[in-house]
């Protein structure tokens, strides 16, 4: 199979692949998500994001229909099936179905998941970004479907030509970007915003600030403004699905660039064990 939808136990091609109108995710994009890279049929940072996935679901009050073991063997089971073993694995869980009405349904949540053919292109960059007042709601620790202040950054970004839109808040203060997190390097130290409510914690992120450690680089998990991006030595962005990108432009202006053994060492670092823990 090249590209597969599964559904509450149903399996088919993702085009194929129909589900109740009356499921939340229609009514109020009321559920969560996660999504990892795989690689040679091996699902990266899987524990990482299955306990993500848990996380998400619990603040928001979902009840799971499966164990984390479950989803796990689940998605193992799905990546089998695939013609390729180089795929985006992307799984969310809505809160039932049932009539209209704004206060929960009775029960367990409906599992979805979706592979689709994926490379990691481990050259990608370095890319220019936007960057936007940050109108979310609160909750940006939650993974929740409710996508629409940043599918309409996402938009803007791209008609500048640009790869990301960064977030800040008042006082200018830099939260993520609208599908990564963001970073600083400066005068040897990785600046990152902690991770409270106003950012998503990043697996990718994770990854960055454990790569810091082994490098010796010094981590401060602590806000930091647009005038701080716009005077840094390197900007960086972090995802599951292009882990670690370097940017070379804020609107319109060059900013970063400024640390090339740095910024190679760190890249490399979180690259180099993307592919080995997805080696055969
Ligand atoms: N921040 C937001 C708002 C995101 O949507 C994402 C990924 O989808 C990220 C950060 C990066 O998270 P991860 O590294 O787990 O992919």
């Amino acid at each position: 199979m090249k590209e597969l939808g599964y559904y509450n136990g149903r399996i088919g091609e993702l085009s194929e692949m129909t589900v109740p109108m009356n499921d939340r995710a229609c009514w109020f994009g009321d559920g969560v998500y996660d999504a990892e890279l795989c690689r040679n049929y091996h699902i990266f940072a899987l524990d990482e994001h299955v306990d993500r996935f848990f996380r998400s679901a619990a603040m928001a009050e979902i009840v799971m229909p499966v164990t984390k073991q479950e989803l796990k063997d689940l998605l193992q089971d799905l990546v089998g099936r695939m013609d390729s073993g180089n795929l985006f694995v992307y799984y969310q869980v809505t809160r039932g179905g049932g009539p209209r009405s704004h206060t929960f349904p009775e029960g367990k949540g409906n599992l979805w998941v979706t592979l689709t053919p994926r490379e990691l292109n481990p050259d990608f960059g370095p890319v220019s970004a936007i960057t936007l007042a940050d109108t979310r709601f609160f909750h940006c620790n939650v993974k929740t479907l409710n996508l629409l202040p940043s599918v309409i950054a996402s938009q803007r970004a791209k008609e500048a030509g640009c790869y990301e839109a960064i977030f800040y808040r008042p006082g200018e203060r830099v939260t993520e970007c609208s599908h990564s997190n963001v970073h600083i390097l400066r005068d040897g130290t990785l600046y990152t915003a902690p991770a409270d409510e106003l950012i998503l914690p990043g697996i990718a992120r994770a990854r960055l600030i454990a790569a810091c450690g082994r490098l010796g680089i010094p981590v401060a998990e602590c806000p930091y403004t647009l005038k701080d991006l716009r005077e840094a030595d390197e900007i960086i962005v972090t995802s599951s699905s292009n882990l670690c990108v370097r940017v070379c432009r804020i609107d319109g202006a060059p900013a970063g660039m400024k640390q090339d053994d740095l910024f190679a060492a760190l890249h490399s670092a979180v690259i180099d064990e993307y592919f080995s823990e997805t080696d055969d």
